[in-house]
Order: C-alpha cells, then sequence, then structure tokens
C-alpha cells in the first residue's frame, strides 16, 4: 500500500479522511476552492453609471 499525504499540510493523510489527514484539512481545501470562486465571481463596481 502506498502512503499519502493530505494535500494541505503534507501529513499523512488518515483513511477516514482520505486524501485528507483530517476533517480540518477537507474544510480548509472546501474553503479554498469556494473562496477562489468566489473570488473570480466578485466584480469590482465603481459605480461610473452617473
Ligand atoms: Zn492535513
Amino acid at each position: 500500500m502506498e502512503s499519502k499525504n493530505c494535500p494541505i499540510c503534507k501529513k499523512n493523510s488518515k483513511e477516514e479522511y482520505i486524501p485528507f489527514c483530517s476533517k480540518r484539512c477537507s474544510q480548509i481545501d472546501l474553503n479554498r476552492w469556494l473562496g477562489e470562486k468566489y473570488h473570480i465571481s466578485v466584480n469590482e463596481d465603481d459605480g461610473s453609471n452617473n
């Protein structure tokens, strides 16, 4: 069996949280993903429509 590493903190992943080492790291990854999506969809409104 090959050991995998958590993509967040690079520690050994736990079987129940693969590919992460903990629920916390899986949440961090999810937040990153959502954050990126949010960042992309953010529009700067300078209100030049006057
Ligand atoms: Zn981790």
